[in-house]
């Protein structure tokens, strides 16, 4: 009955006038069409948490109101829900040029501005600190924000301010931003350590035992390395990609892809263009531009001085005019991860806000369009779930304990 059936499609197909004629059949479209009701209700239903973006510099620099639909940056309030996103790590960044003695001042300034949109939107946005509060407000249809310290300089070497930034509701720590710190090797700067030192293992132990995300984006391999050793916990890549697919530092080998799959943790796939395609990446080593040069001892710099120039570091940021490589490579770069680390360890961590992103990935809104290229790609509806938000949400739970 089945072969019979089958055989009698086959022959429908084969003899019907588009197939004769070698026209596009008539069906790919309502192909396309069941594939996009499909991904719109997949994409609504699942959980979907980014696990980095860099909003909250707009709002503490250029004084942003999250609430009101923008076009400048690539996220806002009504943005992310268009996004279907449900839980949103923002990232409180201490530019290394306040290292040493200001990253923490920065990092509370960022706290401050996270605090003022919470303040100002509480039916429509809430802290989350754990999996419990993000389960907890998704079920209210408001947006859970977490927040993650990017750069370990932002304790300034004090294991008690890393307490305190726990408490004020930080969740993770990635360990280093572009810079080496006193106790961790990042992959962009000068090796000290070969890794982490004593107080970098301190600081590992110290976040496995208050509940904090160990975050490795930015570290370098030994360090990634060492933070394995050294946890107890499993460990993130808040916004990292795949050195195999596009030969940047900030990028993870395939060694450290499955050493964090060993370790039970998860990456989040970076949607910047220069770590997701080396033509972009080649080019950009030409156009790097920096005020850097301007202070050569930022310790002597008023923070004044820095506030201002950290503002004008932003503003060099965004699209340098290189064409964009186009949005496949975004799944490209998921594959690879799932193909090495397991459907299991791998997430979403966007780095958006503001960034050049591939073609068709302008902002948080299009977000949907990866669920659909990954049912495209025949990834089944529970592994994409897993990739949305479900792998991440394990991690937080099995960090936080609740
Ligand atoms: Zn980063």
């Amino acid at each position: 009955m089945k072969i019979t059936s089958t055989l009698f499609m086959l022959a429908v197909v084969l003899l019907s006038p588009i197939a004769l004629s070698g026209q596009k059949p008539a069906s790919k479209d309502t192909h396309n069409k069941e594939i996009e009701r499909r991904a719109g209700e997949l994409h609504r239903k699942a959980l979907v948490i980014d696990t980095h973006m860099d909003t909250l510099q707009r709002v503490l620099v250029r004084g942003v109101d999250l609430g009101q639909r923008s076009t400048d940056g690539q996220a806002d309030l009504p943005r992310f829900k268009e996004g279907g996103v449900d839980a949103q790590f923002f990232a409180l960044w201490p530019d290394p040029i306040y290292a040493p003695h200001h990253a923490a001042r920065r990092t509370l300034q960022l706290i401050d501005a996270m605090y003022n949109v919470l303040g100002k939107y509480p039916d429509r946005v809430e802290l989350a600190r754990n999996a419990a509060d993000v389960e907890r407000l998704v079920a209210l249809g408001k947006l859970a924000a977490l927040m993650g310290i990017e750069g370990g300089h932002a304790i300034q070497n004090d294991l008690a301010l890393l307490r305190m930034f726990h408490h004020l509701g930080v969740t993770y720590m990635t360990l280093t931003h572009a810079n080496t710190n006193d106790w961790a090797d990042s992959s962009t700067d000068t090796p000290r350590w070969g890794g982490l030192n004593d107080f970098g293992r301190e600081v590992v132990r110290e976040m496995n035992r208050i509940g904090m995300i160990v975050d490795v984006s930015h570290v370098s391999e030994e360090t990634v390395k060492d933070v394995l050793e050294a946890t107890t916990k499993p460990v993130i890549a808040s916004h990292s990609s795949c050195l195999a697919l596009s030969d940047h530092p900030r990028n993870l080998s395939d060694d450290a892809l499955r050493a964090i799959a060993r370790n039970g943790g998860v990456v989040g796939i970076n949607f910047y263009s220069e770590f997701l395609d080396q033509t972009y990446h080649n080019l950009m080593k030409v156009m790097r531009k920096d005020v850097l040069s301007e202070i050569n001892k930022p310790q002597q710099v008023t923070p004044e001085k820095l506030d201002e120039l950290a503002a004008r570091r932003l503003s060099l940021l965004g699209d340098p005019g290189i064409p964009h490589p186009p949005f496949e490579r975004i799944l490209d770069h998921i594959d690879h991860a799932v193909k090495v680390a397991g459907i299991d360890h791998v997430g979403i961590g966007s780095d958006l806000d503001v960034i050049p992103t591939p073609e068709g990935m302008k902002d948080v809104t299009d977000l949907p369009k990866i669920t659909r290229g990954l049912l495209e790609r025949g990834y089944k509806e529970e592994e994409i779930r897993k990739i949305l938000g479900g792998n991440f949400l394990r991690v937080l739970k099995q960090v936080t304990g609740r």
